[in-house]
């Protein structure tokens, strides 16, 4: 399966011949063009990694960035015009994965990209020991151990497993695994979330895939 990579730039030209660059490199590539949609299409959308442009219509790259840290860790390299700004942002201290100074050769961003990649890539091994979801046959494996859930345990722990690193609140997880809009309490999700949970550790105790977040929501960790 290719991995997604998001570019958002506003010079059309730019990211077309990055875009085909990527794809090239067996990249699936989605392009935006000014910030204003980003967050909304990181949310509904799987992504794994992104290439922010600092400049950008709508919505600046900052402010972008400084939002989608909230619910997603997902990898960004960040792009700038201006050498001495890239100064000034890693002083901020964002924690972005990388970044590039326009104008940048598309093949060295390649090579970055896949360098950063690749560090994911060790981590999604170390999930596979733990945790294996067939999403056609619904069966779930727990180091090797079958574990049966119910329905809505399963559009839950899939959910999670789609998104690592986003973080969800009970409404979203609500409407994820109820399509008819039914009413549910919160503690409809929470109760979910601790079978879930119960049933994972009753494998093995030590295995704990779901965080709670602290009057947010919950997020896969694994
Ligand atoms: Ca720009």
């Amino acid at each position: 399966m290719s991995q997604n990579i998001l570019i958002v730039e506003d010079e059309q030209s730019l990211a077309q011949v990055l875009g085909e660059y990527l794809s090239q490199s067996g990249f699936s590539v989605s392009i935006l063009n000014d910030g204003l949609g980003v967050i909304d299409w990181v949310q509904n959308n799987h992504v794994d990694l992104i290439i922010l442009d600092l400049m950008l219509p709508g919505k600046n790259g900052l402010d972008i960035y400084r939002e989608l840290r909230v619910f997603s860790n997902v990898p960004v390299v960040m792009a700038t015009a201006r050498i001495d700004e890239i100064d000034r942002l890693i002083g901020l201290e964002l924690g972005a994965d990388d970044y590039i100074c326009k104008p940048y050769s598309p093949r060295e961003v390649v090579v970055r990209v896949r360098n950063i990649l690749h560090r994911s890539v060790d981590d999604v091994k170390v999930t596979a020991q733990v945790l294996s979801i067939d999403e056609k046959t619904m069966k779930v494996l727990v180091k090797g151990k079958e574990v049966s859930l119910t329905r809505a345990e399963f559009g839950l722990l899939l959910h999670f497993y789609q998104h690592k690193d986003q973080v969800f609140n009970r409404e979203q997880l609500m409407s994820k695994i109820y399509s008819d809009n039914r009413v549910v309490t919160d503690r409809t999700i929470d109760s979910h979330i601790k079978n879930l949970r119960k049933k994972i550790q009753s494998v093995d105790g030590e295995v704990d895939c779901i965080q709670s977040i602290y009057g947010v929501g919950y997020k896969f960790a694994l």
